[in-house]
């Protein structure tokens, strides 16, 4: 089978990863064998591939959106059977064992293997998944629209939660990609009308199409107060302005894994009981609300395909944000 591997870390060159040949992966107790058909591209590969955060070890297989079929059963699989549609998010699998396993808070499990990150991804033909942390795929959802669901999505679902957002409530989002423009489609469900901030004139006009209440440039004061926030974008600059948006008692959470440094602010943009927190991954539970939720909507996704091979030309378009949406590699 065909995958597009990373050997070394560095900023992003036409040939980043690697097209290399590899034999097909044998699932042991636990695990089912995918046939991958999308995957998508995410920020995450981009700064795992540029070294903003170390995979353990070299080389390995990014892409952690993945939506295939299952080919293959290791033994004690009691949940899927080969041929089930099945997507893998960037949660590959948590100890089960340790306090935030214990809590429902496996997304923080501190022993968590992570997609394309610990174990090799979806950037491939084919991929192993451990079938209790592998989501079902509900029909309805094809797999060029799966892909951006399964981590752009999630992430942006347990935004809007950790967010605090309620029914009715305006919601200001701060930049306009992957996520926020599912993340828009379930607030617009929830009856909450939306302000998107972002540089980018096509952005914009995607966010007032896909029903944003106003669309204005970072920094640019909304014409009423926020209840709620989530800032998409990786850089700490933005967080002063959306606390300064904030009404009080409001809360601004920031979805990134990684980003610049935040600047010293005035203690009032956080005084008046404001709430400022992160975001880090997503629970196997938000995956089955959120494609629950995103079947019955329906979520749309906007999306941009581009072969396997092409994997480098894609990071460097979502790079330069030259994607309204979100890539997705066409596998099979
Ligand atoms: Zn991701
Ligand atoms: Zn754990």
């Amino acid at each position: 089978m065909f995958a597009m591997r990373l050997f070394e870390q560095a900023p992003l060159r036409a040939d980043s990863l690697q097209r290399v040949e590899l034999p097909l992966p044998e699932p042991g107790e636990g695990q089912v064998r995918i046939r991958v058909r999308t995957c998508g591209v995410c920020h995450t590969d981009l700064h795992t591939i540029e070294g903003d955060i170390h995979p353990p070890a070299l080389p390995i297989t990014p892409g952690h959106q993945v939506a295939g079929v299952v080919d293959a059963l290791g033994s004690g699989v009691g949940n899927f059977s080969v041929g089930d549609r099945v997507g893998v998010p960037w949660l590959y699998r948590a100890c089960g064992a340790c306090e935030f396993c214990q809590r429902g808070l496996e997304n923080l499990c501190p022993n968590a293997l992570f997609t394309g990150f610990h174990v090799d991804g979806g950037y491939a033909e084919y991929m192993l998944a451990v079938a209790n942390y592998v989501l079902p795929l509900p029909a309805g959802i094809s797999d060029k629209e799966a892909a951006p669901l399964l981590c752009a999505g999630i992430v942006g679902y347990r935004s809007l939660k950790l967010a605090d957002l309620q029914p009715g409530e305006r919601l200001g989002l701060v930049g306009f990609g992957a996520s926020a423009h599912l993340a828009i489609q379930v607030a617009r469900h929830w009856g909450c009308r939306v302000y998107v901030f972002t540089r980018s004139a096509e952005h914009q006009q995607h966010a007032l199409e896909l029903g944003a209440e106003w669309a204005g440039a970072s920094g640019e004061t909304p014409p009423e107060p926020l209840d709620r926030a989530v800032i998409f974008a990786p850089s700490g600059a933005l967080v002063p302005p959306a606390l300064a948006a904030l009404r009080p008692a409001g809360t601004l959470a920031i979805n990134a894994i990684h980003t610049s440094p935040i600047p010293e602010m005035p203690y009032r943009l956080i005084y008046g009981e404001r709430t400022l927190r992160s975001v880090a991954n997503a629970t196997y539970q938000d995956g089955v609300e959120f494609l629950r939720l995103a079947a019955e909507i329906p979520v749309r996704a906007t999306v941009t395909l581009y072969p396997l091979e092409a994997a480098n030309q894609a990071l460097y378009d979502m790079k330069h944000s030259r994607i309204n949406g979100e890539a997705v590699l066409q596998i099979s």
